[in-house]
Parts: structure tokens; C-alpha cells; sequence
């Protein structure tokens, strides 16, 4: 339904969505008053026929765009054959979207398992080395089962996910959490070092924390990491849910900070699908003891399930996103737009912008409160992320002080260009208002 027709079947019994959520919604997320209804490329439509410039791409979830004809003509192919069978049975789309990750992106050999979201994802990465720490014992025998996480990361909502996040707000009033974490300052390694203990059995993190304010790791920290799981038989596990397939300038965002580095697990989903709800992560085939077992094989027959994961209609979509990004090259496209933010912003001289953070297309632009007029409870970052709405350019914040830029993977100079000019004007016009 077109957002005039929506607007009007609403008006009949004057209800307003917002009604409607009020009255029959959770109020688990504090929504915009932003009716979006159709969207192309990087542009997308509220209710009211205003267009606005997406460069949040429901938070770095449409890597190619609204609508992309690809992935449109993919979903409509296989709606049309097939949505969902169940693990029960052999899904060719699975099959071989495991195949496109694995050998086209991740290019290390292991084994994929499908799941809905992020956060599920991470589950399997904290079951799998759960697995692992019973396979690989403590001295005494009793199973390693401790995951080490950082201050400010952001791993999801389910209650492993949530436990594992390194932020007392995600987690405040549902204690107690899952057992078996220990958080530990970002980028410091000596901490790293200090904190493994007997019951550690593997360390998770994000290569950029995206939630957390876009902070990267430094390519000494993620070396100190590898280094430390190695010294200790630990597994290192990557959450690229966000910063996965070319977001961030290269198929996987470890390889702009330390490509050397190689990962035991890996999770994903957000950029993956294009905005079809699919999760997934990787073990990798390594072997984990003298006999030659491998790491992968810990997961077997049995030992994790989903009902929908992986089912045919969103793998096809998973997959026509994953080719379409590795033949366009948009990883080295996120690269060369990175170059032209940083450069443009760089010439304003604006001193409300204090860093940009980030690499590729998921880019920080760290404010300076101090200079940013904020009304009783609210952050500055929501302050500029409201005024940015007004003026026609969406994009999320991270953080109090950070605001993300996350266009598409294919967004055009155009496009970057136009973001770029409400982004200055809304900037310079912040301390003029009253
Ligand atoms: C968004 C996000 C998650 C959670 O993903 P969901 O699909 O919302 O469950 C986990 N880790 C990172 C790094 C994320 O950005």
C-alpha cells in the first residue's frame, strides 16, 4: 500500500500508527516519529511521500540499497518455488551460500551454520566454545567454559548474547546473567594478558565495535589477542555481524586492522542478507589436538538447531547479495567513498567534529557536546540524529557523541555528496539555534 492509501485507511478510524503501537507494541525501543513505506537505492519514502537520503540502511542491514533489482528478482524467483523445507532436508541455496563465504570471502576453510540474527549467531560462537573448553579440559579435567568480551561491545539480546556484552545498561534487571564472562578494557593487551585464567576457554570480539561508538581495535591488539589465544589454546572469535562483507573496506573487517591474524570462529548477519533476516557463523577446520581433530567437528550431529535457519528464501537473497558485492568490488567502492568523506570533512574545519572513526562505510563522526545545545535527556548525538531527519539525511547514532554513517555498499558520489552538504549545513546551523 502506498503511504497516501496507508495514511488514509488509518485516518478512517483515526487511529495513527503511533496509536496502534502505543496500544498494541512492547515499548522496547524508543522509535522516531518516521513512517518509512517504500524505498530505491539509497533513497527511501515516509508516509507523507518526504524522501529522505537512507545512509543508515536499517542499521547497516541494506548493503546494497532499498530494492535492489538482484536481490528483488532473487526473493521473487524463489517465493515462487520454495520458502521452507527445515534442516531435515538438503537446501541447495545453503549449500551453496556456505560455499560463496567460505571460499570467496573468508578464503580459510571451516564450516558454516545458519541462523536468524546476530545474536544468535554469537549463541553458536559461545556453545561452540563451551564445546571446545570440554574438549580441551583444565589441568584438573573440569571443562574450560570462560568467554573474555570487551568494555563497550555489543553482542545482541538473547540472553547469552546480552551476557556476553561488555554494557551494564543491556543487561541491567535481568541478572543474573549467564555465567562464565569476564569483561576487559578494548585495545589492551597487558590486560588480555593478566586476565586469562584456568576456566578461560576462548575471546570474542568485535573488530570495530559498531553499538559502542565505532572504536576500532588497533592492529597491535588484535596481533596481542591471536598471540594470547595461541599461548593459552583459546579460541579468537570475530563478531563481524556489522562490519562483515565489505562494509568496511574489505570482505572481512580484520583484514584492514591485521589480516595476518587467522580466526577460529566468525559471526554474521546484518550486511548479509540485505535485509532478509539471516544469521550465521564459521568455525574453522583447524585441528584443535595431536589426533587432527578439527575445531569444526566439535559442532556435530545434534549439538545446535534452528527451525527456520538458513531455509531456502533467505539464502537465495543471502546469496545474490554476496555475489553482487564481490563482483562490483564494492569493498574497495567503501574504500574510495571513505577517502572522500574524510577528506571533505576534513576541509570544513568544523570544530563540533572532533574524530572520525572507522573504516570503509562504517564511519563515526565523534561530536563535541559542549558545542551541541541538548534538551533535558537527550544525548547530542539524538539531537543532531533528529535535526539530520528534519533535513532529509537518516543515519543511527553510536554512543552519546557518535553519530554512523553507514550508507549502502553502492551508494554513487552523488549520493555521498548530497549526505555530506545537509550533514555541513545542519552542523553549522546547531549553535545559532536558540
Ligand atoms: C547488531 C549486532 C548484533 C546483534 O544482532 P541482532 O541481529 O540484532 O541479533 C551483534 N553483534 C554486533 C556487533 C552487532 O552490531
Amino acid at each position: 500500500m502506498r503511504g497516501s492509501a496507508l495514511a488514509f485507511a488509518l485516518s478512517h478510524d483515526s487511529m495513527t500508527i503511533a496509536d496502534l503501537y502505543s496500544q498494541h507494541v512492547l515499548a522496547t525501543y524508543g522509535r522516531f516519529p518516521l513512517v518509512p513505506v517504500r524505498g530505491e537505492g539509497c533513497r527511501l519514502w515516509d508516509d507523507q511521500e518526504k524522501c529522505y537520503l537512507d545512509f543508515c540502511t536499517g542499521i547497516a542491514v541494506c548493503s546494497l540499497g532499498h530494492c535492489h533489482p538482484r536481490v528483488v528478482a532473487a526473493i521473487r524467483e524463489q517465493a515462487g518455488k520454495l520458502l521452507h523445507v527445515s534442516n531435515l532436508y538438503q537446501i541447495p541455496q545453503q549449500a551453496q551460500l556456505a560455499e560463496e563465504i567460505i571460499t570467496r570471502h573468508v578464503h580459510i576453510p571451516g564450516k558454516v551454520f545458519f541462523a536468524n540474527s546476530g545474536a544468535e549467531a554469537n549463541d553458536g560462537l559461545i556453545k561452540s566454545a563451551r564445546r571446545f573448553g570440554h574438549r580441551r579440559p583444565q589441568a584438573d579435567g573440569s571443562p574450560r567454559f570462560e568467554v573474555i568480551t570487551f568494555h563497550q561491545s555489543f553482542h545482541g539480546r538473547t540472553l547469552g548474547s546480552m551476557s556476553a556484552t561488555g554494557q551494564t545498561k543491556i543487561q541491567e534487571g535481568f541478572d543474573p546473567l549467564l555465567p562464565g564472562f569476564r569483561y576487559l578494557p578494548f585495545n589492551d593487551g597487558a590486560a588480555l594478558d593478566a586476565g586469562i585464567g584456568p576456566a578461560t576457554a576462548a575471546v570474542m570480539l568485535e573488530p570495530i565495535q559498531g553499538e559502542g561508538g565505532v572504536n576500532c581495535a588497533t592492529p597491535e591488539f588484535l596481533r596481542a589477542v591471536a598471540a594470547i589465544c595461541k599461548k593459552h589454546d583459546l579460541l579468537l572469535m570475530l563478531d563481524e555481524v556489522q562490519t562483515g562483507f565489505g562494509r568496511c573496506g574489505d570482505a572481512m573487517a580484520w583484514r584492514m586492522i591485521a589480516p595476518e591474524i587467522h580466526p577460529d570462529g566468525i559471526s554474521w548477519a546484518k550486511g548479509m542478507g540485505g535485509g532478509v533476516p539471516i544469521g550465521a557463523f564459521w568455525l574453522n577446520d583447524r585441528a584443535i589436538d595431536d589426533a587432527g581433530t578439527p575445531l569444526s567437528s566439535l559442532m556435530g550431529p545434534g549439538s545446535h538447531g534452528s527451525t527456520y535457519g538458513g531455509n531456502p528464501l533467505v539464502c537465495a537473497a543471502s546469496l545474490a547479495v554476496l555475489q553482487e558485492i564481490r563482483e562490483q568490488e564494492l569493498a574497495t567502492h567503501a574504500i574510495l567513498m571513505e577517502v572522500r568523506i574524510r577528506e571533505t570533512i576534513r576541509s570544513w574545519n568544523l570544530p563540533v567534529i572532533t574524530e572520525v572513526r572507522g573504516h570503509g562505510l562504517l564511519l563515526g563522526i565523534h561530536l563535541d557536546p559542549a558545542r551541541i545545545p541538548t534538551p533535558e535527556g537527550k544525548t547530542a548525538a539524538l539531537v543532531v540524529v533528529s535535526q539530520l531527519m528534519e533535513h532529509g539525511l537518516l543515519v543511527p547514532p553510536a554512543g552519546p557523541h557518535t553519530i554512523r554513517l553507514l550508507p549502502p555498499l553502492n551508494v554513487t558520489v552523488a549520493e555521498i555528496d548530497e549526505a555530506l552538504g545537509i550533514l555541513k549545513l545542519t552542523l553549522e546551523g546547531l549553535g545559532t539555534r536558540d
